[in-house]
């Protein structure tokens, strides 16, 4: 009885929607990210801008937005499922900053982690931008075309 149910989702307002542990690391690796990591049982809750490098595919620029506006913390390298931060001449936040600590630790634990730990997306794939129109997007952050080719 469930198998005329659409997702339906008006491309104008973009949903927020949680992003399952499986796609966790590749939403967040995307290039292209805007999202938010809550861990319930910290209470920390931060909102993310992960860029990739424009020459460099394995180095990502980390933002984060909150009340006081958008920061730069700093960027890392990823090599396999080592994250390699490093704050910069730059940079506002060395890996000792909380903020810091629950990307790097999210990125490195994808693999097991605890249901209290919510990722998040902003109604956007993670890689082009594109509004994530359906629930197989929405579940993994980025859309179907981008899927086909991380
Ligand atoms: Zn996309």
């Amino acid at each position: 009885m469930f198998e005329d149910f659409k997702f339906e989702v008006d491309s104008d307002k973009p949903v927020n929607g949680i992003v399952e542990k499986e796609f966790v690391r590749k939403f967040l690796l995307g290039g292209n990210c805007h999202c938010n990591i809550e861990n319930m049982r910290t209470g920390n809750n931060f909102t993310y801008k992960i860029q990739r490098a424009k020459d460099k595919r394995n180095m990502y620029f980390v933002n984060v937005l909150s009340g006081l506006g958008d920061i730069y913390l700093g960027y890392f390298y990823v090599n396999a499922n080592l994250i390699d931060y490093r704050k910069g001449e730059k940079g506002n936040a060395d890996e000792n900053d909380q903020r810091v600590q629950v990307l790097v630790w999210t990125l490195t634990n994808h693999k097991r982690l605890p249901s209290y730990v919510i990722v998040e997306h902003f109604g956007k794939c993670s890689v082009c931008g594109a509004p994530l129109s359906d629930a197989d997007s929405s579940r993994r952050g980025y859309c179907s075309t981008c899927a086909l080719m991380i």
